[in-house]
């Protein structure tokens, strides 16, 4: 016995659901979207209350990048991650896309950009030349003006050519269009570097690596695992490494948890390493703690 304002909620979000798949598609109700579609709403409500609240709940991880050749920590990437009322994690998969569907990603993302720049400073003190790595959403460069937000902070930073470098998906969101272009351009331009994350994930790679011209080539962990377990895909990321190297790309082989996947992807020759085998991502008083122990 359902009521006349319940059965309107979930009309309407039958409705929303179809438009959201696109032009021309039905949806039937399935009240286990249905129910997902209640909880993503609540988280919705948790992130709003936060960033209002001084993103309480918000805080910034980071993630070893390991020199191949040598061990040497080079870098990390930012993080984020976010902690409910209860103080429960809920995963970045589950709240990053709420930020962005309802654009609080321009917020938290300026939010992060500046943990980011203050532990590139930091860490600058232990390490010369050590870079991070940040993500960044393309509704935050569509919706928002994150290109100045990043050169001003740069520069008021005085963090050195190199240091920040923003990781970019291919969510199939971007369209390579001038203006995409003209903020990859203008990042370069201004010392800041460009990485192409998620490599071997999408479909039109070749496009975006010759529009956008990264410095930076991020292979995908599914892309790592297939190439430990397929004679085929090692062949074929072996080229795709060749390849990058040959138009001055540096590599970062993500994902990697064992020895043995270590041993295996050095037939890559990979630039740098990024995975659980040399550090999770951390808050900042474990990363320093990280360091201090890291030889
Ligand atoms: P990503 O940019 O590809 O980040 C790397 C992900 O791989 C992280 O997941 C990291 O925890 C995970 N990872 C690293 N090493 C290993 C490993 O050895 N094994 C396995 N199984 N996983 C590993 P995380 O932190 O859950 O983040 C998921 C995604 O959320 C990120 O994928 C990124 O797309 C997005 N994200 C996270 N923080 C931000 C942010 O500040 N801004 C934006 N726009 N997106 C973010
Ligand atoms: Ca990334
Ligand atoms: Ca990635």
């Amino acid at each position: 016995n359902v009521s006349y304002d319940a059965v309107m909620r979930r009309a309407e979000f039958a409705l929303n659901e179809a438009k959201r798949r696109g032009r021309n598609q039905y949806y039937e109700f399935n009240p286990e979207d249905y129910d997902t579609f209640k909880k993503s709403r609540q988280i919705l409500n948790e992130l709003r209350r936060s960033v209002a609240e001084g993103y309480d709940g918000f805080d910034a991880f980071f993630q070893p990048i390991v020199d191949h050749d040598t061990n040497k920590l080079v870098g990390a990437e930012a993080l984020m991650r976010y902690k409910d009322m209860e103080g429960k994690y809920i995963p970045p998969v589950v709240f990053i896309p709420l930020l962005e569907e309802s654009g609080l990603i321009i917020p938290t993302g300026r939010w992060i950009v500046s943990r980011a720049v203050e532990m590139c400073q930091k860490m600058q003190e232990l390490i010369p030349g050590f870079y991070i790595g940040i993500n960044i959403s393309y509704v935050q460069i569509r919706k928002s003006n994150v290109l100045d937000l990043l050169i001003n902070i740069k520069n008021k930073s005085g963090l050195p050519d190199g240091s920040l470098v923003i990781e970019i998906n291919e969510s199939g969101e971007i369209e390579c269009d001038e203006s995409f272009i003209d903020f990859c351009t203008k990042l370069r331009d201004n010392g800041i570097l460009l990485a192409l994350d998620d490599f071997g994930t999408g479909y039109s790679n070749f496009h975006y690596l010759n529009r956008l011209r990264p410095n930076t080539m991020k292979i995908d962990r599914t892309f790592t695992v297939g190439a430990i377990n397929s004679e085929y895909e090692m062949e074929l990321l072996k080229s795709m490494s060749e390849m990058a190297h040959s138009i001055g790309l540096k590599t970062v082989i993500e994902g990697i948890e064992t020895d043995a996947e270590l041993e295996k992807i050095s037939m890559v020759s990979p630039d740098y390493i990024q995975g659980y085998y040399f550090g999770k991502p951390m808050p900042v008083p474990e990363f320093m703690t990280f360091v201090s122990e890291y030889v």
